[in-house]
């Protein structure tokens, strides 16, 4: 059931970052997908919804766990001996064992409906948490694919559907463990959970599929191509999303075993292209830095999420000086704001670094549009589109920021992106146009109230302990 409202023709912004640069009085329209058709400077016409604040495009959010969101908070208490990422695992595989089709899809509508408020106006579900708890599948292998597709359908933010393919507990062929059975397929019915995940896609053009491969612990990079040739037409040109290189561990356990670090013996073993997009890749040496931007594809930053595991940090500004790619994503949910995720992404770089303005290209300016224009072009790449920003032939996805709150008074276009970025405040997003859809009114959804009262009652009525 869709609560978002039928598609706009047509909005004006008094301010709008399109990329021809900021433009006044522009009349954006929409064709009946939710795709702009044109963009103009126009004070006198009639439209549908006026935006008088600062409008930039929706930004993506290319990394999505939805399920995580209900431990979020729940980690934080020491536990002697699991004081690092594998024992935070132990815990999110304790609670996703608990989760019923029903409470995916009560998690997602609510985490979907907070995700737009926050100015992301897509997400890419990394989507792994196919079966029943014991392993055994659904009557219907899309049964989980199918709640988060509703769930976003009724939130109104696009998705582009990720199942991920797990086969394996590790580098060496090892079965998988017990809470991993709920994620495991083999190739035949994975392809099978495919087909039914596609036509569930087919005929909405807010929704799009891609492939997944957990991580090279799960899935031998033979089996990754080969089941990508097997998808055939179900993934022509579709992205390819993996985790890699997130923990020491996993770079020091590949080097041993394959004798070559994760995303070197990546590009060795796959053809990486710009349809990929590495989550994570934490941990690369510069010869791996330039494959990466050699090839186009996208490093997809978690940057809240690779703190509160102590990942380690991405070296951005060498990925950014050699030209490549990079989004960011809110991953296991501990935030939920691109504007937190690109202030940390930029921090984190100033804190290794020991300068300011890093992730800028000379000339370029402002930090907060450079920031943001990254994650837009980096964003939608992850998820299969090509345009990104706002023109003719994008995604019809806008976000205004409240110019006219006190914290933005003398502030230029470019200035207001910088404050919303570095210095707040909490969350001046005012109204959100998502696929042409106004799904963000004066900063609430207007389905946030029953979606926020029907999580609590779930998540009340789960034992988390
Ligand atoms: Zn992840």
């Amino acid at each position: 059931m869709r609560t978002s409202g039928p598609r706009l023709n047509s909005v004006r912004c008094a301010t709008a970052l399109t990329v021809f640069g900021w433009k006044n009085n522009c009349v954006i329209e929409f064709d009946t997908s939710g795709r702009i058709q044109s963009l103009r400077e126009d004070s006198e016409a009639d439209v549908d919804l006026n935006l008088k604040g600062t409008v930039i495009a929706g930004i993506p959010n290319l990394h999505s766990h939805a399920h995580q969101k209900v431990i979020t908070g729940l980690t934080e208490h020491r536990i002697a001996g699991q004081d690092d990422f594998w024992g935070w695992r132990e815990l999110m595989y304790r609670a996703n064992a608990r989760l019923d089709p029903e409470q995916l899809q009560t998690i997602a509508r609510y985490l979907y409906i907070d995700m737009l408020q926050k100015g992301y106006t897509s997400v890419a579900e990394f989507h792994y948490l196919h079966h029943q708890p014991d392993g055994t599948p659904y009557a219907d292998r899309s049964e989980m694919s199918a709640q988060l597709l509703e769930a976003a359908s009724e939130a109104g933010i696009a998705i582009t559907l990720l199942p991920v393919l797990y086969c394996r507990g590790g580098f060496n062929d090892e079965p998988v463990q017990n809470a991993q059975h709920r994620f495991f397929n083999n190739l035949e019915d994975y392809l099978a959970l495919l087909e039914s995940c596609h036509s569930l896609c087919a005929q909405d053009p807010d929704r799009f599929l891609g492939f997944a491969a957990h991580s090279l612990r799960a899935v031998s990079p033979s089996v990754m191509s080969s089941t990508i040739e097997a998808a055939g037409k179900l993934l022509e040109s579709a992205p390819i999303h993996i985790h890699v290189a997130e923990q020491m561990r996993e770079v020091n356990d590949c080097v041993e075993i394959n004798g070559a670090r994760p995303v070197a013996w990546l590009y060795d073993q796959c053809d990486v292209t710009d349809r990929w997009c590495l989550i994570h890749a934490t941990h690369v040496d510069p010869h791996e830095q330039k494959l990466l931007a050699q090839s186009g594809a996208i490093v997809g930053l978690c940057p809240t999420t690779e703190a509160n595991l102590g990942d380690g940090i991405f070296p951005a500004a060498e990925l950014m000086a050699n030209n490549g790619f990079l989004g960011v994503g809110s991953d296991s949910q501990v935030c939920t704001s691109p504007a937190e995720e690109l202030r940390l992404l930029e921090y984190s770089q100033r804190f290794s670094l020991r300068r300011r303005t890093v992730l800028v290209p000379d000339d370029a300016g402002s930090n907060g549009r450079a920031l943001t224009t990254a994650a837009t072009i980096g964003g939608n790449r992850a998820r299969g589109e090509r345009l990104a920003g706002l023109q003719p032939g994008a995604r019809g996805d806008l976000v205004e920021i409240g110019s006219d709150h006190v914290e933005f008074a003398g502030r230029s276009p470019d200035q207001i992106l910088d404050t919303w970025i570095f210095s707040g405040p909490d969350n001046p997003v005012q109204n959100v146009v998502a696929g042409g859809r106004h799904v963000v009114h004066d900063g609430v959804h207007p389905s946030m109230e029953s979606a926020s009262r029907a999580y609590r009652d779930m998540v009340n009525a789960l034992d988390l302990s």
